[in-house]
Parts: structure tokens; sequence; C-alpha cells
């Protein structure tokens, strides 16, 4: 950060100032963009600036010329971002945007700054990269601070087998003032973060077009794009203020003009990651930004707000299928529900899924997602209930007693199930989407008064049905006496999980 206001200051010094412009005036900003070999954070004499690279305002994208130079205008507030080309990184978190609110602070008022300099890192390129891919950690205050401090980001401070993660959206609960906390936390990750802007990253005291500056002044540009190992990530603002307190899943037009004018710069067959917060299929004018991929053949969106899990998979009339991933919440359901042994809610989602969120293995392109709990092991990838109460069936009883629900947390209609009794034959499973029984039984201990206890908060569930739940029935014929079952999920998306336990024939 210090270096940041250094190179403030240089600009002050060096454009030049001229008329007093209102705020809605247009202000041009110039700069090179520059290999920072000795990575000072200064573009210093003999450091080889970079042609071909794109550079953006959130709206329009422009290229640097052969000198590495560029110019693009802004209306003032808006931010300044490079898109990182492949093979490079930037030097500081701080230092591939440049926000001209920051000048206002200064009182300075003038149409023109130069020397907005970008300075890039070269990177080895590597066969595969991992990316972990977070939803909601929604912290509305100091506890849910510590809720997050000791689940999901005490996790990720001790991993180092990824390459970035990637937090998409509501990293707070209406309260701005908590964005430090959540900065402070990610800076604690040993890789490097890029943050996606949600509905309750907005600060209401500001008008609508102003909601999102304290998010901004702390992540950098809602809106913007790197490209990694040949894939191009984009991150979109998904949230169109209305009224007073509300939003809409709409695009707004500069961000769809901004993703066209990426496009423009890639090949067809470029794989396409588009992060943002709210679920494609829950955006308004969603059919705006499919007509834009329309000659794209790999896309994948990533997106978060529902708190559950699920993937769509788009059918499209003249291309393959557009894949999104909803990653679900890292608070789960909101950071509600009975608490254990120390202290931290179990939140289980609506779904049945556990507070999580997906690590993604991309190579060229191609990818394999996989679902992972906070504090569960690697091979934890469903839940099963056999029965009444989930562990045992009666055999005289009806049907009904004798059916076995499985969850598979990152199932899809891709998935195939298959359960096997003992030594008995492998059966399969059929998918359809009911209430998780995990969840309707939490809803009934609420009932009962049983559930959360003392110091808790209940966990307002609705009677919703989770969309990868499976259903079996455990043969007539079975003995009494306790008996294995084993399930095994598959599918061409990464997941090849199987659980073992044991359940009791009266
Ligand atoms: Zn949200």
């Amino acid at each position: 950060m210090k270096n940041f206001f250094l190179i403030l200051f240089l600009c002050f010094t060096y454009s030049s100032v001229t008329v007093a412009a209102p705020l809605d005036s247009i202000l041009t900003i110039k700069g090179v963009v520059y290999v920072d070999d000795n990575k000072n954070g200064r573009f210093d004499p003999g450091e080889k600036r970079k042609k071909n690279v794109l550079i953006t305002n959130g709206r329009k994208v422009v290229t640097t010329n052969k000198r590495g130079e560029y110019e693009i205008n802004i209306k003032k507030g808006q931010i300044v971002s490079v898109i990182l080309p492949d093979s490079y990184t930037y030097n500081e978190s701080d230092k591939w945007w440049f926000n001209s609110k920051l000048l206002q602070v200064n009182g300075l008022n003038q149409d023109k700054v130069e020397n907005i300099n970008f300075g890039l890192v070269k990177e080895k390129a590597k066969k595969k990269i991992k990316v972990l891919a977070v939803g909601d950690i929604q912290v509305g205050n100091r506890e849910e601070v510590n809720f997050a401090g000791r689940t999901i980001m005490s996790e990720l401070a001790l991993r180092n087998d990824y390459d970035f993660s990637i937090f998409l959206g509501d990293l707070v609960n209406d309260k701005p003032a908590l964005f430090k906390s959540v900065q402070k936390m990610m800076g604690g990750l040993q890789k490097p973060v890029w943050a996606v802007y949600g509905n309750h990253d907005r600060n209401f005291e500001g008008e609508h077009e102003e909601q999102i500056d304290s998010y901004q002044k702390i992540f950098g540009p809602a809106t913007y794009a790197f490209f990694k190992n040949g894939i191009l990530f984009v991150a979109l603002n998904s949230i169109y203020p209305v009224g007073k307190f509300g939003y809409e899943g709409i695009y707004d037009k500069s961000e769809l003009e901004f993703l066209s004018g990426i496009l423009s710069h890639i090949s067809t067959n470029q794989l396409i990651v588009i992060n943002q917060h709210i679920p494609l299929a829950w955006m308004k004018n969603k059919d705006d930004i499919l007509r834009i991929l329309e000659g794209q053949a790999n896309v994948l969106f990533l997106s978060a707000h529902s708190h559950t899990v699920f993937q769509s998979f788009i059918e499209r009339a003249a291309s393959t299928k557009i894949h999104e991933l909803n990653v679900g919440a890292a608070s789960g359901h909101w950071w509600t529900g009975q608490r254990d042994w120390q202290g931290n809610p179990l939140a289980l989602m609506q779904d049945g899924t556990p507070r999580g969120y997906f690590e993604i293995e991309f190579k060229n392109n191609r990818y394999q997602i996989k679902y992972k709990g906070v504090g569960l092991s690697e091979e934890n990838q469903m839940s099963i209930w056999i029965g009444e109460d989930g562990e045992h069936i009666k055999r005289a009883g009806d049907s009904d007693n004798r059916q076995i629900i499985v969850n598979i947390f990152a199932g899809s209609e891709k998935t195939e199930v298959n359960m096997k009794i003992d030594d008995g034959k492998w059966m399969p499973l059929n998918k359809k989407n009911i209430p998780d029984p995990f969840i309707s039984r939490i809803k009934s201990l609420q009932k009962e008064g049983l559930y959360p206890n003392k110091g808790s908060r209940r966990s307002p569930y609705l009677n919703r049905s989770s969309r990868h739940t499976w259903l079996g029935t455990i043969p007539e014929t079975i003995k009494p006496g306790l008996h294995k079952i084993e399930v095994a999920a598959k599918d061409n998306l990464g997941l090849n999980a199987s659980k073992i336990t044991w359940f009791w024939v009266e």
C-alpha cells in the first residue's frame, strides 16, 4: 500500500493539472504496462514495455501499443485495471488497478492523469492449476467474523496446494465496516485471492452508483478479468440497485460491453470462466449475456448467493451446453444452527450440504470439480439416510420404511449413483429432488424445542428440495440384524466417491 501512495504522489507531481472539473466529467488516464523485473513496483529505466495488454475501465477495453502505452477515458470514480496476460501476475495486490475516487481524497481537480503504470511479474506456466471457489462468507458482526476465522479461513490458511482462490460475493452481511476484517483474513492466505461483489456488499449510505464504493476501495474493481494458463477468468457485477435497499440480478450495459470487448481478443475455443455472485439462471437479462457468448465453445459460470449447491447445464441451439456451478456458502445457512464444542454453528445448507467450497482443477480447456466440506475429509462427499429415522428399517414395515436417501453434495444430472448391501449386487439409485432428510429432522427438532440449545441460533429452514438427492429401496428380503451398505457416485466432472456405513433391520 505504501508504494501505491508513492505512485499517486508522483502522478500529481508530473501530470498536467488543468481546469477544475465537475464530478461526472471525463478523465483521461495514461500509463505504461511494463515487466517489473526487480519487483520494486516502479517503472524503472530499462524495464521492458509490454504491448497488446488489455486495459479496462470496467466498460471499454483498450490495448497497449508497441511502446506498452495505453490511454483510456473514464468518468471520475471509475476504476482502471490491467487484464493480466497469460504467464504474468501482478506485483502487489493493489497494483493491478487504479481507483480514480482516491484522487478526490486529495482535493485535486484535473482532467488528465499520467503515469498510472501497471507492473507485471513473469510467472511460470503450469500443466494444470487448482482454484478454490468460495461462496458467501457473509459475516455480519464480530462473532461471525470469528466463525469464519475459525472455520473456512483457518482451513484455507494452512493450504498451499492450489493456485488462487476466488470469493464469490457477499463477503459481509450489509456491514461494509467489516470489509477490513475480511481483507485481513484473506491476507492470511498463502495464495492470491480474487473477490466478487455481492448484494450484501453494498453500502446503503450512498446513492445507487455509490453503493459499490466501499467495496471497491478495498477489494478493487468489481468488474475485471485476467488470463491464467490459457484460461480467461472474468468477474462481473451482477447486482443492479433498485429502490433504497433493493436490487435485481441484472447485468448493466457496461458489464455486457466489457465482456464483448474482451471476447473480441480471444479465440472461440478458449475456456472462459465467468465469476459472479447471482446465479446465471436467476439473472433477469441472462439472454443478453448468452447472446454475447454464443460463439464461445467453452464456458463455465461460477456463482454463489443461493446458500445451496447446484449445477445447471444450459442448452444452446448452436453450441455446446454452458455449465454453471453454484458453489454453496462458506457461511452455510447464514451461520445459524446448533453449535459444536468449539462454538461454531452447524449451519447445514438448506439442501443438506455442509458448509464448504469447491476445488476446480483446470487442464487446458478441461476441468474437474470437487466439493470440500470445511473441517471434513476430502472423501466426505455425501450423506446417507436409511428408513424412517435415518439408521434403521422395520422389516415388516411398508415400502417407505425401507427407503434410502443419498445426498451427493457435488452431484448433478450427470452423476451415476449405485448402492451395494453387504456382499450383494450393485443396484442403481434414482435421482429425485426431495427435501434433505437431515434438514427435515433439524426442522422437527427445532419445532419440538430440542434444537438449538441455549446460545445457538435457530436455522430458518424452508420446505425446499435439494437438487442432488438420489433414492432407492432396501430389498424386502433383507434379514434382521446389522448390515453394511456402500454407495458409490461417479460422473465425468470429477466426482468419484463412495461411502460405507451400517444400519439395523429389526
Ligand atoms: Zn447474495
